[in-house]
């Protein structure tokens, strides 16, 4: 890619989230935001352009049309309604698809040839959906997946054992959403495993385990009763997969990607 230029779509708590990160961040050079609702897409451009004399680096930041993805190299993609109180992620299904299709048919328009990288809810099957709306190879539409939900994870166990969440090495993997599970067999505190730590730590014990799991499953209705939408973790998390793309690092994350018949999963696609 000859530069780092990001297309948001969908200004909302999430987007908007996500583009204050990138920005605080220096995380990129172009950020272009679009919004169905394009005076506000317009607004939060002027909004974040009057943060720039405090970034850390020089970045162009504008609202703008689907022509903007064809030279872009990542269109994100928070587009959507999000939870009410008491409402799943698979209960947005259907307003959301259709809001993904009628995206990615226009970011497909503008000859775009990059990466898209969906957090609508359901995030898992929407990326599917823009995967096969856009007809782009499978390993450039993916979802955030369980990286929001991982982050979560890291604090809960940090927040018990009082070590820094980037020494926390474990995972939430499966579905976003109220399936997820943690890979406690695979969870690591430094070098050590979660079984070994718990035998020689008083601060946390096998019960907390499941204590943490449920916090961390229910986290998203816990917020969402308090302040109505979940979104600045998120936006990190957004961040973190744009900055894994761009520099090129390899780096494991647990993101939505197409399954093809790895852990024999059967597909039928
Ligand atoms: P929001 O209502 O604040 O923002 C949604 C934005 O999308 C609005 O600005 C709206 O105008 C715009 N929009 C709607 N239809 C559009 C279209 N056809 N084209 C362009 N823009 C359109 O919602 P939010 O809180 O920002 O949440 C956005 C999505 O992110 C939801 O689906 C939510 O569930 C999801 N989410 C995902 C995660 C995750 O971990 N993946 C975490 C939190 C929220």
């Amino acid at each position: 890619m000859e530069k780092s230029k990001v297309v948001v779509i969908g200004t909302g708590f999430v987007g908007m989230s996500y583009a204050y990160a990138l920005v605080n961040q220096g995380a990129v050079e172009e950020l272009v935001l679009i919004d169905i609702d394009r005076e506000k897409a317009i607004g939060e451009a002027m909004d974040l352009n009057h943060g720039l004399a405090f970034a850390p680096r020089k970045m162009t930041i504008r609202a703008g049309g689907y022509e903007e993805c064809k030279d872009a190299g990542l269109v994100v993609i928070t587009a959507g309604v999000n939870q009410k109180e008491g409402e799943t992620r698979i209960q947005l299904l259907n307003r959301n698809a259709g809001i993904m299709k009628s995206v990615v048919k226009n970011i497909m328009a503008s000859e775009f040839s990059g990466i898209i990288l969906v957090a609508s809810n359901p995030v898992d099957i929407l990326a599917y959906v823009a995967w096969k709306e856009s007809g782009l190879p499978s390993n450039r539409v993916i979802g955030s997946g369980t990286s929001l939900d991982t982050a979560r994870l890291r604090y809960e166990i940090s927040y018990k054992v009082k070590i820094d969440p980037r020494n926390i090495h474990a995972y939430i993997l499966g579905e976003h959403g109220d399936s997820e599970f943690v890979a406690w067999s695979n969870a690591h505190i430094g070098a050590k495993n979660i079984n070994d730590v718990i035998n020689d730590m008083d601060e946390i014990n096998f019960e907390d385990l499941d204590q943490i799991y449920m916090k961390v499953r229910d986290a998203a209705q816990e917020i969402i009763k308090r302040k109505k939408a979940t979104y600045y973790g998120v936006g990190m998390a957004l961040v973190r997969i744009t900055t894994a793309i761009f520099n090129n690092e390899n780096r494991i994350m647990p993101v939505s990607v197409l399954n093809d018949g790895l852990y024999n999963c059967e597909s039928d696609l």
